[in-house]
């Protein structure tokens, strides 16, 4: 979701300015622009434009290089998609040029109570930064400026701004947002996620909430956003670049999907050596109760952590979802034990918990891909699931990631070794399915004629299918509901027809039975129905069949022909399976 890109060095602008904003691409937007500085007329130049990087790059491609610009890929928020509305924003004067991600909330009243009388361009609430900026340094200098503007912003944002006045100073600004600032040669990077520096970069400095700085020629000057000077402390950089290329694969979904199984054996192995924090596993056990916060795929992972981790600490471990919880906090224990789990580490949906948490004074652990983020620097312990960069929309490799990451937390714990050897055989099955992926396809061809889909099982199946629901959901648009099969009647069975897709998922002993019934009844309404079950659960009527598991860990790998069934339904309709339309790689506005 939207994405930043700066460049303040030797004359790379133009080329680091379109590089970078392609690297950004995966996480979803749906229009680009650049301002990049003009040496001939000392001035800057935007170019913006609605659609894909690859539209803005044919149109800039007659600038020359230079030595300072920025750019951005926006997920409109407030304003529909079009050109004027994609950033950069210029003041009402012209002299400020802004790139924002984030959303700045009270921009209406900002604009009554500062900016009467001006003129709005666009519809966006981002304009108001620069005009802002401009009203203020009519009056004081610029730095003092931007420190009035940031003190009346509330909302979230990384900003980059350029000044018409000062072609060779760059400003940047983050709360909640994320904003990274990295070198390179003697050369300035400025990126919203470390995917979009280039692979020769040395250090980075990911910056903290209420930070800005300047660069004026080059030169680093950092402030705490009410101006005192602060050193940003610079760490190594290790280049993601070989892993997050899509290589021979179709798609970054389909190489996420088939990572998997040396994921499950990486962290295998990892926490066979290291084990984990002991400091975590006593506030773990002297934990009144877990309360795990997550969104989306991370929240289905979640209420399979539940299961796990209740039955590991014999304590109640409750799942909620970040954007409720946020604003609607439920009663808690008295001694919690927060858990974010989160791909990116920066959802702004959990990001929004943090303040209720730390109310709380209890301890944070993070659980993500991305231990640089915004969300690990929060939590007192951090998890990393070492998954490697994901790049596809529809999340696969960190879903099995996080779910192993809770198993092993608990098979370390309990002292079982067993669970990590189940962990094991689970990647080499998923191992040998995957390897013939494309057998899903006549399946979904048959089954998937509809325009909607269902998903139904029971217990850690019925959660399985929820993951399940939401994957097709989100990539070929067939409208899908995961439920829990014994809801069939309460409800759901309303809508069985004839041909109606129902996909049941049979991996727990103690209900199979029931959710036979169940498919015999939606079967009994002309529904076509696909099962896929465990050996022992299985009949032969049963379209993919898998060797017993341990059925706690049986999601692991029930969920494996779910991804790919979501995926061969979106490649059968020619649709754009990594960057799915309207959604956002992470989800950094509430
Ligand atoms: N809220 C701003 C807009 O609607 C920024 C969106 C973004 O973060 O891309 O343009």
């Amino acid at each position: 979701m939207c994405g930043i890109v700066g460049y303040f060095g030797s004359d790379k602008a133009r080329q680091y300015l379109l590089e970078g904003l392609e690297r950004l691409e995966y996480r979803g937007y749906d229009s680009a622009g650049i301002s990049i500085l003009d040496h001939e007329k000392n001035r800057f130049v935007s170019v913006k434009t609605v659609g894909r990087v690859e539209t803005l790059k044919k149109r800039t491609s007659h600038l020359k290089e230079a030595m300072l610009g920025m750019g951005h890929t926006r997920w409109a928020t407030h304003g529909g998609v079009s050109e004027t509305n994609a950033h950069p924003h210029y003041a009402y004067n012209g002299r400020f040029i802004v790139v924002h991600n984030g959303v700045i909330d009270n921009y209406k009243t900002l604009k009554a109570d500062h900016l009467k009388g001006i003129d709005v361009v666009n519809d966006t609430n981002t304009e108001v930064i620069a005009s802002l900026l401009a009203r203020f340094a009519e009056k004081m200098t610029v730095e003092d400026a931007i420190k009035q503007t940031l003190d009346l912003l509330e909302g979230s944002f990384a900003l980059l701004i350029l000044d018409q006045d000062h072609p060779s100073v760059l400003y940047g600004a983050k709360n909640k947002s994320p904003l990274i600032l990295a070198t390179s040669n003697g050369d300035w990077y400025i990126a919203s996620d470390l995917l979009a520096l280039p692979s020769n970069t040395e250090r980075f400095h990911v910056m903290s909430d209420h930070t800005w700085f300047k660069l004026e020629n080059k030169t680093l000057t950092s402030y705490q956003a009410h101006g005192a000077t602060i050193d940003f402390d610079f760490e190594a950089f290790k280049d993601l670049g070989p892993l997050a290329e899509r290589g021979e694969h179709a798609h970054f979904m389909l190489k996420e999907m088939l990572e998997q199984p040396q994921i499950l054996e990486t962290l295998v192995a990892h926490h066979q050596s290291h084990g984990f924090d002991e400091a975590l596993v006593t506030a773990l056990k002297e934990a009144s109760s877990l309360e795990i916060i997550a969104a989306g795929t991370s929240w289905h992972a979640g209420l399979v952590g539940k299961h796990l981790l209740e039955k590991t600490l014999m304590k109640p471990v409750n799942v909620h979802i970040a954007s409720e919880f946020a604003y609607h906090p439920p009663f808690v224990s008295e001694h919690p034990l927060f858990i974010f789990i989160s791909q990116s580490g920066e959802t702004a949906d959990l990001i929004a918990c943090h303040p209720y948490i730390k109310t709380k004074e209890a301890p944070l652990l993070t659980i993500t891909n991305v231990p640089t983020s915004s969300l690990s620097r929060m939590a007192d312990y951090v998890l990393d699931l070492k998954a490697g960069p994901e790049i596809a929309v529809a999340s696969t490799k960190a879903y099995t990631a996080q779910i192993t990451m809770i198993a092993l937390l608990c098979a370390h714990i309990t002292h079982d070794q067993a669970l990590s050897n189940d962990i094991l055989t689970i990647a080499s099955s998923m191992r040998e399915f995957l390897q013939d992926h494309i057998k899903i396809q006549p399946l979904v061809k048959e089954l998937l004629t509809n325009h909607h889909a269902f998903y139904m099982g029971r217990g850690l199946d019925y959660l399985t299918g929820l993951e399940a629901a939401l994957k097709l959901k989100e990539i070929s648009y067939i409208q899908t509901e995961g439920f829990a099969a014994g809801e069939l009647k309460h409800g759901t069975i309303a809508l069985i027809e004839e041909d109606t897709p129902i996909i049941a998922l049979i991996g727990e002993a103690s209900t199979s039975a029931l959710t036979r019934n169940n498919i015999h009844e939606v079967e009994a309404r002309g529904a076509k129905a696909l099962v896929i079950s465990f050996k022992s659960l299985s009949e032969p009527t049963d379209a993919i069949i898998f060797e017993d598991v341990n059925p706690m860990l049986s999601p692991l790998l029930l969920v494996v022909p779910t991804q790919l069934i979501a995926y061969y339904a979106a490649l059968m309709r020619g649709l754009d399976i990594d960057k799915p339309r309207n959604l956002a790689k992470s989800v950094t506005v509430e």
